[in-house]
């Protein structure tokens, strides 16, 4: 196999159900590119028979089809760092395997990469996902606009296209916990974002779940930004002057009206509203410690069980 023009990278978990109609999308509007292209399926630990119909499809197209079986679930961001490891298109598009990104809209990116743009990220239009999704997503993505430098509309779409010198950066990183569309926007020198379609979820239901999401937003922000951690000693030292303040007047008011004893409950009050602030602050301190510990473990960051590609046929890597 020569290098491809295009390398398409599918992390896939689970979608046993959505993979034939996948297939049969996927290809067609690959040939209808009249490029040459690679598609590379990183089966991410899947407890269904998704790694099966992966070998499967690795036999009917083997021309164009490469497959990475992980030995164990590492999480969708893990996986596409592993399609990109072993990508070799010049432009590397990355899409999800449930249809929600239509793969026809592949194209539209790989034309805008044409244009010279290293990367193209996508804006859905007409999100079709549950509305606590929309609205999370629209808070979430305000937060990251305001403490992080990377500017992009909508985080979450995946469907979106990098070029080579960008996923070459991306393979030298080491990070454990990442958020590819933000690490890629560090790296990018000329971006640009097209708006693509959205469609419900073909089969099958969202690997995320609500603690999942919130596992996922806690990589994006602190593996972007320190500024979280910044805010505390900031409103650290914003209490600190407000509490002087308050104990002078305390003071004077003691040697002009007397002790007061009054506003036991305010007192709690006040007192609970920092402890929960404290809590979080320590929480948050946690979430940067915990990871710098994984990160200094340097342990794998996933495991290949084995690789399907032509070439080599079948390749044990463990
Ligand atoms: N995915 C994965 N590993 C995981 C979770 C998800 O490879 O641990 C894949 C999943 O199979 C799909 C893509 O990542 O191809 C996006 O997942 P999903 O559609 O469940 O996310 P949502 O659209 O709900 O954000
Ligand atoms: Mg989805």
């Amino acid at each position: 196999m020569n290098k491809p023009e295009l390398s398409v990278i599918i992390p896939v978990y689970n979608e046993e159900e959505g993979l034939a109609t996948l297939f049969a999308r996927l290809y067609p509007a690959l040939d209808a590119l009249q490029t040459s292209y690679e598609v590379i399926f990183i089966n991410d630990g899947s407890k269904d028979r998704s790694a099966a119909i992966l070998r499967q499809q690795f036999q009917a197209r083997p021309d164009v089809t490469r497959v990475v079986l992980f030995g164990a679930n590492a999480g969708q961001h893990l996986a596409i760092m592993a399609g990109f490891e072993h990508s070799r298109g010049e432009i590397v598009v990355t899409l999800d395997a449930d249809l929600q990104n239509p793969p026809e809209e592949i194209g539209k990116l790989v034309a805008k990469m044409q244009e010279g743009y290293d990367y193209v990220g996508s804006i859905r239009q007409q999100r079709q996902d549950t509305a606590f999704r929309k609205y999370a997503s629209r808070a979430m993505n305000h937060i990251r606009e305001k403490i992080t430098r990377i500017k992009m509309t909508d985080q979450g779409c995946m469907l979106r296209a990098y070029s080579r010198s960008i996923i070459d950066a991306i393979n030298s990183c080491r990070e454990v916990n990442t958020f590819i569309p933000a690490l890629a926007y560090t790296f990018a020198q000329k971006p640009v974002e097209i708006e693509v379609k959205h469609e419900e979820r073909a089969a099958g239901e969202s690997k995320y779940s609500l603690y999942s999401l919130i596992r996922l937003n806690f990589d994006l922000v602190t593996g972007f930004s320190v500024m979280p951690l910044q805010m505390f000693s900031m409103a650290g030292i914003v209490l600190s002057l407000l509490s002087a303040f308050f104990v002078v007047y305390l003071f004077i008011r003691r040697l002009v009206v007397g002790p007061e004893a009054e506003g036991l409950f305010t007192l709690f009050g006040i007192a609970f509203f920092l402890l929960g602030i404290l809590l979080f602050a320590v929480g948050l301190l946690g979430e940067y410690v915990g990871r710098i510990y994984q990160q200094v473990r340097l342990r794998p960051r996933y495991t290949v069980a084995a690789v399907l590609e032509r070439d080599q046929g079948l390749r044990a890597e463990d």
